[in-house]
């Protein structure tokens, strides 16, 4: 099923929610501040959580469901969706590579999807520099498209990398801003996986 760990409790992933954290193995960006790179990158590494129902208990509103990027492995989304969505709220993380794949999750009107806007659009270079250069901005930005017009259920957010500049930051919020926008404070990567 890809899934490659699991955090029972998080007041940090879902504003506002208390939110179980489910990881999917595989990217094919290569960010260089990705934190999850062993997972992201050699999914093969590490073994599969076997789940027989999703791990819901009381104390959770909404779960998270992050990676890696989900929308590499849409077996195990939708598999993870349809197991939970009587029982809690459920937040697909993205990096908006496949725009038919978040068009997909949000047919299912309790999901919502959050995107993580890289750079501003109009630097291609940054965008590219930020991604391992495999980012198709084209891509990029029929995601965007798609979750601008699904209102609260299409999220956004940015890390606050050093090479963006408080005007860059102003850019992308200006791209999204009738929509739920968030900007995550930037820490180094561990090097496990680089
Ligand atoms: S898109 Fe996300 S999971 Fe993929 S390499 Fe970048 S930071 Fe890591």
């Amino acid at each position: 099923m890809n899934i490659k760990g699991i955090i029972p409790a998080s007041l940090l992933d879902w504003p506002g929610r208390v939110t179980a954290v489910i990881f999917l193995g595989g990217c094919s960006w290569r960010c260089p501040h990705c934190h999850n790179a062993d997972i992201a990158w050699k999914p093969e590494r590490v073994s599969d959580i076997t789940l027989d129902r999703f791990p819901w208990n009381s104390h959770i509103e909404a779960v998270t469901i992050t990676g890696g990027e989900p929308t590499e492995s849409m077996q195990a989304v939708e598999w993870l969706i349809e197991s939970s969505l009587k029982e809690v709220q459920i937040k697909v993380d993205t990096n908006g590579s496949r725009p038919d794949n978040v068009a997909a999750l949000l047919e299912y009107d309790a999901v919502h999807v959050e995107m993580d806007i890289k750079a501003p659009l109009s630097n291609p270079d940054l965008y590219a520099k930020l991604t391992g250069e495999r980012a198709d901005l084209n891509e990029v930005r029929k995601s965007i498209e798609i979750l601008k017009q699904t209102g609260p259920r299409g999220m956004f957010r940015t890390v606050a990398h050093p090479l963006l500049s408080a005007e860059d930051v102003r850019e992308i919020w200006e791209t999204v801003s009738r929509n739920p926008y968030r900007v995550l404070k930037f820490r180094e990567p561990s090097q496990s996986c680089q």
